[in-house]
């Protein structure tokens, strides 16, 4: 008896199924106009900052710095928004230890192993 029961149940879903009609499939937003890209999905932060970027501006320090020779007129710039911050030198590349020393504005200042010169300049965050 059971099984004639579920018999019956399965003949009525697959009558149920095929009496459905397949509507059209909706358009998906991708399929209008392709695959978008950063800058429509972005949001927030994210899209403030792909924004600056376009404007050549790197308010979030995202981008490699620029490099410095370090010397007293080419001192390695230092963006901080305080009167100082804590720099850590490695000397040279090959180096496992890092020399920290503070940098405050105004000054340039010499890293105390290998001479290089460091300056604060003042950064704004954009928000
Ligand atoms: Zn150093």
């Amino acid at each position: 008896m059971a099984s004639l029961r579920l018999c019956q149940l399965f003949s009525r879903a697959a009558a149920a199924r095929r009496t459905v009609t397949l509507s059209r499939p909706a358009l998906r937003a991708m399929s209008a106009g392709g695959v978008p890209t950063d800058e429509q999905q972005a949001t927030g932060l994210e899209k403030r900052n792909i924004q600056s970027l376009q404007k050549g501006q790197d308010p979030y320090s995202t981008l490699k710095p620029k490099s410095y020779l370090g010397t007293k007129d080419d001192p390695h710039i230092v963006p901080s928004i305080n009167k100082k911050r804590i720099v850590g030198c490695i000397c040279e590349e090959d180096n496992s230890a890092i020399i920290w020393f503070w940098v405050h504005e105004g000054e340039v200042h010499r890293c105390p192993s290998c001479g290089s010169h460091y300056k604060l300049v003042h950064h704004e965050l954009p928000h």
